[in-house]
C-alpha cells in the first residue's frame, strides 16, 4: 500500500474542525472519494466532501455542527446511517465505515458496520477509494489499499474487487465507470469493460433518474463521444437510447452508400461541445438525426432518402423524453424545435441565401435561431476540406445576414403590425375568414420583403389587398 502524507490537501479550516471533532469522539475519520480524487487530479472547485468515520457518521456530524459557527442544520438520514451539513457552498457528507452485501434484484445493499478497508472495498473504483486521514496523529496520511494513485497516474478506471461482482451488485456503477472515463478521459480496464458488457442487461434495475444523471454528465463532458461510444461498445446504449444505435451502419444498394449516422452524430456532439455548455443544445445535437432510421429508403432514381426525417425525429423526441422521465416542458419543446428545423440553415448555406429566406428562418426559429445556427455549424462533418470550407464560410454569411435582416425587419418575435381588431374596425367586419386572409397576406409580404415590417406600409398594403377580395373600408 502506498503511504504518503498530503496535509496540503486539507488546508481548508473545515478539516481542522473535522479533525478535532473526531479526536474528541475518539473515532478515526477520513476524507474519501471524489474530493481526494479531484485533489490529486488538480480538478479544483469541490462541491461535496465525503467523510467516513470508523464509528457513527451521524455522531461525528453532530459534533462537527456544534463546532461550526452559526449552528448549521444537519440533515440526518437515519435509515442510511448518513448525515449532511451544508457549509458555505460545500456539502459535507458523513457516513460510518460499512461493509455491504447485495441481493440479486435490487441496488439496495445489506449494510453492517465495517473497517475502513471494508468501506474502501465497497467503493466503485480504485480512484474513488482513496482516503486521507483526519485524525491528528496521522493527519493527511493517504490510505490507498488498491493502488488508486497509480491508476490516477495511468488514467485507468478499475474496480477494487472483482469487476463482475462490483457491476452486478450495483449496475449503476457501469454508468459511473463510463461517465468517469468520459469526464476524465480515462481508459476503462479491459476486465471491467468485459464485465460491463456481460452485465449490461442489469442496467434495467437502475432507475431512469439515476441513469439520466450519469448520461447528463457524459453529454456534459468535454468530449462526449468517449462516453457515448463506450455505451455503444458495451451494449448499454441499446437499453438507454436505442434510437441512436438504430442509426449505426452503412448500407449499400446499387453501388450507392449513405453515411453512418451514428458515428456522424457523435462527431456532431463533440463539435457542439466545443462551443456550448447548454445541455439541451447538446441533446438536440445528439438527437438531430434520430428520424433517419425509420425514414430511410432507397429510391432507384435519387438514391438514399430520409424523407421528412426532421419531422419524424421531432416526434420521437417526445417519446424518448417520456421514457427517460426527462422533463416534458419547454426544454423538450426546444429540443423538438431544433430537431425539426435542423436541416433548414444548411439549405441556405448550400447556395446564395436571399434576404427573404433568412427572414423566414428567423421567423420560424424565433428565439432559437442562434442555437439552431450553432447546431448546424456543428453538423458539418464532411471530410472534404473544400466543401467544409465552403459551408463554414456560407454559414458565416448567413449569420451576418441574420443580424442585418433582424435589425431592419424585427421578425424574431414577430408581432403583426396590424391587429385583427384594426382589420375588423377598418372594414366593419365580424370575426371572419377575411381577417385571417388579410393577416396572412401582410405576414407573407413582410417575409418576402415586399413591404417593411411597419404600420403605415402594412396598412397601405392591406387596403390594396382588401380591394382585390372585394372589401371596402368604412368611412370615419
Ligand atoms: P462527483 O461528485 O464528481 O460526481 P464522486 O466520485 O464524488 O464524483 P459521488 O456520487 O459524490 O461521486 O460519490 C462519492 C463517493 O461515494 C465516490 O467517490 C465513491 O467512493 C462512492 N460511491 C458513489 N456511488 C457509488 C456506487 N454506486 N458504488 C460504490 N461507491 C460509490
Ligand atoms: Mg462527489
Amino acid at each position: 500500500m502506498t503511504q504518503s502524507n498530503h496535509k496540503e490537501a486539507l488546508h481548508l479550516p473545515i478539516f481542522k474542525i473535522l479533525s478535532e471533532a473526531s479526536d474528541e469522539l475518539g473515532v478515526e475519520s477520513y476524507v474519501i472519494g471524489g474530493f481526494v480524487r479531484d485533489y490529486f487530479l488538480k480538478r479544483g472547485n469541490p462541491k461535496d466532501i465525503d467523510i467516513v468515520a470508523v464509528g457513527s457518521g451521524i455522531e461525528l456530524a453532530k459534533k462537527v455542527a456544534r463546532k461550526l459557527p452559526g449552528n448549521p442544520k444537519i440533515s440526518i438520514f437515519k435509515n442510511f446511517g448518513t448525515a449532511m451539513i451544508r457549509h458555505h457552498d460545500l456539502e459535507l457528507e458523513f457516513v460510518g465505515a460499512r461493509k455491504e452485501s447485495y441481493d440479486r434484484n435490487s441496488r439496495k445493499p445489506h449494510v453492517e458496520d465495517g473497517t475502513l478497508q471494508e468501506d474502501q472495498e465497497r467503493r466503485d473504483f480504485t480512484i474513488n477509494a482513496l482516503a486521507l486521514s483526519l485524525s491528528s496523529e496521522n493527519f493527511g496520511e493517504l490510505l490507498d489499499p488498491f493502488n488508486g494513485i497509480s491508476d490516477l497516474e495511468n488514467n485507468i478506471i478499475r474496480t477494487p474487487l472483482e469487476p463482475g461482482i462490483t457491476y452486478s451488485d450495483d449496475p449503476l456503477r457501469m454508468m459511473r465507470a463510463i461517465r468517469f472515463a468520459s469526464q476524465l478521459d480515462f481508459i476503462i480496464e479491459l476486465k471491467s469493460l468485459q464485465a460491463i458488457t456481460e452485465n449490461k442487461e442489469r442496467i434495467q434495475i437502475v432507475s431512469k433518474e439515476r441513469i439520466v444523471d450519469e448520461l447528463h454528465k457524459i453529454i456534459g463532458s468535454k468530449k462526449p463521444s468517449i462516453g457515448l461510444s463506450l455505451l455503444h461498445k458495451t451494449g448499454l446504449l441499446d437499453f438507454i437510447l436505442p434510437e441512436l444505435t438504430a442509426l449505426q451502419g452503412i448500407e449499400e444498394v446499387e453501388g450507392q452508400r449513405h453515411k453512418d449516422n451514428f458515428w456522424h452524430t457523435l462527431e456532431v456532439v463533440d463539435n457542439i461541445a466545443k462551443t456550448t455548455d447548454n445541455l439541451w443544445l447538446r441533446w438536440a445535437a445528439l438527437l438531430h438525426d434520430i428520424g433517419k432510421a425509420p425514414t430511410k429508403k432507397f429510391d432507384k432514381k435519387i438514391g438514399w432518402t430520409f424523407h421528412a426525417h426532421e419531422f419524424v425525429g421531432s416526434k420521437m423526441v417526445y417519446k424518448l423524453f417520456k421514457r427517460l422521465r426527462l422533463p416534458l416542458n419547454d426544454k423538450m419543446k426546444y429540443v423538438q424545435k431544433l430537431v425539426l428545423m435542423s436541416s433548414r440553415p444548411i439549405v441556405l448555406a448550400e447556395e446564395f441565401a436571399t434576404d427573404s429566406a433568412v427572414r423566414r428562418l428567423i421567423f420560424d426559429a424565433g428565439e432559437y435561431v442562434d442555437d439552431l445556427m450553432t447546431l448546424c455549424e456543428a453538423d458539418i462533418t464532411t471530410k472534404n476540406a473544400k466543401k467544409r470550407k465552403k459551408y463554414k464560410n456560407n454559414f458565416k454569411i448567413v449569420r451576418e445576414k441574420l443580424i442585418e435582416v433582424e435589425e431592419r425587419d424585427h421578425v424574431r418575435n414577430f408581432q403583426p403590425p396590424i391587429s385583427g381588431e384594426e382589420i375588423m374596425q377598418t372594414f366593419n367586419l365580424k370575426p371572419s375568414k377575411e381577417i385571417g386572409i388579410l393577416k396572412a397576406a401582410i405576414k407573407e409580404a413582410i417575409l418576402e420583403g415586399e413591404i417593411p415590417n411597419e404600420h403605415t406600409a402594412a396598412k397601405e398594403f392591406m387596403l390594396q389587398k382588401a380591394k382585390e377580395i372585394g372589401l371596402t373600408p368604412i368611412k370615419n
